[in-house]
């Protein structure tokens, strides 16, 4: 007997659901893409339980006729094309017909719908025990879908959810790009009765970008506006003294719809390059105009990912465009927290970024010297890309008690001769002379002092400093709220904003990169979600150290230096970067002797 069988149609359109919808947050997606080719003007998005026990989505749209009704659940069944030659130059968001059907398999839905000027309405259920029912119903012109119990079966699916906030805030985030991508139409999110967010539908993407993304990141945007024969790109990208610490804030639109694309990406930063260190990231929320039938949106069923025939052409559009303006930008001004000593100057106030930082007080002391600690630097000392960024580090003043203790220790002394490549420090000893890597080193410090007793002390800000974060990073603070205070990050919410009201006493950073430094915390801590949560923070304690660490190749003042080699020279534990580099490298005495014939 053969064992192959064909499926049922709901066996097959359970699997087609699995391609079309993965969680909530993909069946919010093509729900609303289905209002905006309705021509709607209002969308409204409610969820309840992550959207995995409620999703509710409406629209002030055409509506569905009577005929047209008992066809849209059915797969295949769309009213956007006809044959495989529309599909070429495609305008509408959906055209496969499938999501409907999709969502239907995997959930309990309704359908209400009224056309415009029909007197009466129609709601649609659909469930496993009833199978499809239409009945006549009073309604607002429009359509409502409202998919409840999602997956309910199946279990399989269920279990690659998140937790409900982390549902959510996806769901918020396709919102958002949903929202950015038309900025003439007003979407309202709400989350378990809670108005998240609300865009007017005005017409201006700068609007958008407010509402979205709050003011502080919309005054950090350039406008950009560039036409190449039939193409043009506009939007908004970030002035080159605000990167980025991910590329979170990178919203790509081809033809009105949200498009992931590495070409895109690519030219993006390519434009950037001479103008952001390595390792930071531009903004840019890019509108991208093109002849339809230059880019295949059928690749992928969630239609995020598009080809261009001409990846070359579109290369060119962003990276010249970005560029234009980029050659225009007037001088660096960035707002930077002012150093605390001087009370004059108000915090947060706009000061230049090469702002110098308050020489600490480093007293020296006698080192506690442990030959143990010394490794044979056979690996080569590599550059991880974190070098060039603008946080400066501070040194905390050593106490009295402290340089006192350690004063008190019979060790031999060393002597700090200097710094050299703006790297390695030169240390005296009476056995030879120690190269120290100040970043590395710098950076296994904080690692230490950071995870070393379990309160950190915080250090209050002036002035809280209002985050610029996407919903998935919030999202991860908030969650782990208890844990970062632990360390000495504390943030407090407003409205739809999170901010940041103290960081940790040996850290010291500017409110320019503030932002930055907290994203990638963020997102580290979103990384890998399967992985025990001290995991992740360690990594997560990994990146701050790492970013905030002095940089190699960069000027700092030599008290910096010279504290960081007191401590390297006193703790036995700062041996390797927490990346497990070495920090430290002896070049013996004798054989300096024996090279010079001694
Ligand atoms: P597709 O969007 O690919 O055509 P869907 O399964 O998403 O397929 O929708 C099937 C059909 O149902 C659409 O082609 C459209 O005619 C109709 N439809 C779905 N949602 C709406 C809506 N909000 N307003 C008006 N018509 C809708
Ligand atoms: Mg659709």
């Amino acid at each position: 007997m053969g064992i192959i069988n064909l499926l049922d149609i709901q066996t097959a359109n359970l699997i087609a659901a699995g391609e079309v919808v993965e969680r909530p947050a993909s069946a919010v997606k093509e729900l609303c893409e289905n209002c905006i080719d309705a021509n709607a003007h209002t969308i409204t998005v409610e969820i309840k339980g992550g959207g995995n026990s409620y999703i509710r989505v409406s629209d002030d749209g055409c509506g569905i006729s009577d005929d047209d009704l008992p066809k849209a659940v059915l797969r295949h069944a769309t009213s956007k094309i006809r044959t495989g030659a529309d599909i070429d130059g495609v305008m509408t968001l959906g055209f496969r017909g499938e999501a409907l059907a999709a969502i239907a398999s995997v959930s309990r839905l309704q359908i209400i719908t009224r056309c415009h000027g029909e007197s009466i309405g129609r709601i649609l259920v659909s469930n496993d025990t009833d199978g499809v029912v239409i009945s006549e119903t009073g309604c607002p012109e429009g359509t409502t879908v409202i998919v409840r119990d999602l997956f309910y079966n199946v279990p399989a699916r269920r279990k690659f959810l998140k937790k409900d906030t982390t549902e959510s805030a996806a769901v918020g985030a396709v919102v958002e790009k949903l929202a950015l991508s038309h900025p003439e139409l007003s979407f309202k999110y709400i989350v378990q009765g809670e108005q998240k967010l609300v865009t007017s539908g005005d017409g201006k993407l700068m609007s958008t970008i407010y509402a979205v993304c709050g003011r502080p990141f919309a005054q950090t945007l350039n406008e950009i506006n560039y036409t190449e024969s039939d193409m043009s790109v506009k939007g908004y990208i970030s002035h080159p003294g605000s990167p980025r610490g991910s590329r979170g804030m990178q919203t790509f639109f081809i033809n009105n719809r949200y498009i992931r694309s590495r070409t895109v990406t690519a030219a993006l930063e390519e434009a950037y390059s001479s103008y952001i260190p390595r390792g930071r990231f531009p903004a840019g929320i890019l509108h991208i105009t093109i002849n339809p039938k230059t880019v295949d949106v059928n690749v992928h069923p969630s239609k995020s990912e598009v080809k261009f025939s001409d990846e070359k052409k579109i290369f060119d559009l962003v990276y010249y465009g970005v560029r234009s303006v980029l050659m225009a930008s007037p001088e660096r001004a960035v707002f930077t927290l002012a150093p605390k000593e001087q009370n004059d100057v108000p915090d947060a106030a706009l000061v230049q970024e090469q702002q110098s930082h308050p020489i600490p007080t480093v007293q020296r002391a006698a080192a506690v010297f442990d030959g143990a600690r010394i490794t044979s630097a056979d690996n080569d000392i590599v550059d991880d890309g974190e070098l060039h960024l603008t946080l400066e580090a501070q040194p905390p003043e050593t106490s009295k008690a402290e340089s006192a203790q350690t004063a008190m220790t019979n060790e031999p002394e060393y002597r700090f001769v200097g710094e050299v490549f703006n790297a390695y420090a030169i240390v005296e000893c009476s056995d030879g002379l120690y190269l120290i890597d100040k970043h590395a080193a710098h950076e296994r410090i904080l690692y230490e002092d950071l995870k070393s007793s379990n309160k950190r002390y915080a250090q209050q800000l002036f002035e809280p400093v209002e985050l610029i974060l996407s919903a998935q990073e919030c999202n991860a603070l908030l969650e782990n709220a208890a844990l970062l205070s632990q360390y000495g990050f504390e943030f407090k919410k407003k409205q739809n904003t999170l901010l940041l009201t103290a960081i940790p006493d040996i850290i010291s950073c500017s409110a320019s990169s503030v932002n930055d430094f907290i994203s990638s915390l963020a997102s580290k801590l979103t990384d890998g979600d399967t992985l025990p949560v001290q995991e992740r923070t360690d990594r997560a304690l990994f990146t701050v150290a790492c970013k905030a660490a002095l940089k190699a190749g960069i000027y700092n003042d030599p008290a910096h230096t010279e504290w960081v080699v007191r401590r390297v020279m006193t703790d036995e534990r700062i041996t390797y970067c927490p990346h497990g580099r070495p920090v430290i490298h002896l070049i013996d005495r004798r054989d300096i002797d024996r090279f010079f014939d001694r």
